[in-house]
């Protein structure tokens, strides 16, 4: 119990915490409240309504950004650890929750196809069943969890945190069809014509180039294939990731497990680095060695040029940008490169049914969360396919804001 914890938290009427800082808005003071006089099935009960991923949000958000960063006690003393009593709260939660169906199911008789068994996937898929839905998840990969299982590494996040929902979903009738792709055996008119609602929460999987010559070379890898399997890959001595995100973190702190000598270069400073601060404190605790104001330019069989950058500021916007400085080649050996740039989303799995894009190329979603494509009515979207890369939480948030477009359109129907 972290009960002394829970003691310090000041049960504010207007908690930032959970309304400034938590995208999901965590009824932070009701839970804390129950906690303290041992009501936990009820407090996780509440966290499990709200976000059903609440067990797994509790350990891989970046707490000092939401509720943590935003504990009024912020100012003078220790913010309260609120992420460690929800982990607590909702993990024993987990262990015997059954799903239950809601006292009303205006869904009943509808059928719902989820493709992309991720955190939009899992949430879309409690919230609907809840609701009355009949359910079926179609996945690529063969288990339940997207990147919870197949990209977070196992000492960032136990797998065993998606037994339970395996289990939830298997008695409540919650089908989950793995191996089994979008665009291979299965299509986007098969799905729309077969059910009442289809959703597409397939994530960001596509990878980004960096648009250099020798890219294509062996050396080269992307760092999500290495995430789902690092032992399918000889890594050598010496690696070179380049990126900053967090799965940049994770690709250099698997590489670095796995006896390489580790290196990440980050053509910014390490302010810019999208990656949790926590994170990147981890990989240099775990030994990673960091380079940063590095742009690689071009990659050699066994080594990459990178050129130095530094930052300016823009005459005419009056913004900080970085500008690669001409005359600083240097050559860097090594064995293995990741990439990790960035992603995007893919949507050729969606064959000549293509969403209509914006003018950065990104699909666009309508008021009820549902793609533009012509001649279908009932394809909806959340999570990291219409957000881009972002986070566990704001997957479940996104999700829940679909939930509500499909009930809509479903009821209407
Ligand atoms: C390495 C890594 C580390 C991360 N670390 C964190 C973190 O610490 N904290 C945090 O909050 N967020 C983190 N994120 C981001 C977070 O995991 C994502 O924002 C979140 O998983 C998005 O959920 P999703 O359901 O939209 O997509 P995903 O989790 O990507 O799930 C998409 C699912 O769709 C399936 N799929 C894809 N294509 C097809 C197809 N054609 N047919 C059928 N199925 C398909 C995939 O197999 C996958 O199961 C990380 C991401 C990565 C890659």
């Amino acid at each position: 119990m972290n009960n002394m914890e829970a003691q310090r938290c000041l049960l504010c009427k207007r908690p930032k915490c959970a309304l400034d800082g938590c995208p999901v808005n965590t009824p932070v003071p009701e839970c804390m409240a129950l906690y303290r006089e041992g009501r936990l099935e009820e407090a996780g009960r509440l966290l499990f309504e709200n976000n059903p991923l609440s067990a797994i949000t509790s350990l891989v958000c970046d707490w000092s950004k939401f509720c943590f960063g935003h504990c009024v006690l912020n100012v003078k003393q220790v913010p309260v650890r609120w992420y460690e009593i929800e982990q607590e709260i909702s993990g024993e939660y987990l262990k015997t929750h059954h799903l239950e169906r809601a006292s009303e199911t205006p869904l009943e008789g509808k059928s719902v196809a989820l493709v992309g068994g991720g955190p939009v996937g899992m949430s879309t898929a409690i919230f609907l069943w809840r609701k009355g839905a009949d359910i079926t998840i179609y996945d690529v990969n063969e288990r339940l969890g997207g990147v919870l299982r197949y990209g977070i590494p196992d000492f960032r996040l136990d797998k065993s945190i998606l037994e339970p929902f395996e289990r939830m979903f298997a008695e409540a009738g919650i089908r989950f069809v793995g191996n089994t792709g979008l665009g291979k055996e299965i299509t986007i008119e098969g799905l729309h014509e077969k059910y009442d609602a289809v959703m597409i929460g397939t994530g960001a999987e596509k990878a980004m180039n960096l648009e250099i010559p020798g890219e294509s070379k062996p050396l080269v890898m992307q760092a999500l294939p290495f995430l789902k399997n690092p032992d399918a890959f000889e890594l050598g001595k010496k690696v070179i990731v380049i990126g900053g995100g967090n799965v940049a973190m994770d690709a250099c702190r698997t590489a670095v497990r796995r006896g390489a000598e580790t290196w990440v270069y980050y053509r910014k400073t390490f302010e810019n680095m999208p990656a949790n601060p926590s994170e990147i404190e981890e990989a240099k605790a775990d030994g990673v060695q960091f380079r940063v104001f590095q742009a690689p330019v071009e990659v050699h069989d066994h080594s990459v040029i990178f050129r130095d950058c530094e930052n300016v500021t823009d005459p005419q916007t009056g913004k900080i940008v970085t500008r690669i400085i001409e005359g600083t080649d240097h050559e860097v050996e090594c064995d293995r490169i990741i990439l990790a740039i960035s992603e995007k989303p893919d949507y050729s799995p969606l064959g000549r049914f293509q969403p209509e894009l914006d003018s950065w190329g990104w699909a666009v979603k309508d008021e009820l969360h549902r793609l533009k494509i012509e001649g279908m009515d009932h394809v909806f979207t959340a999570g990291d396919f219409i957000l881009g890369p972002k986070t566990v939480v704001e997957a479940v948030v996104s999700a829940k804001r679909a939930v509500e477009g499909i009930e809509q359109y479903l009821l209407g129907a």
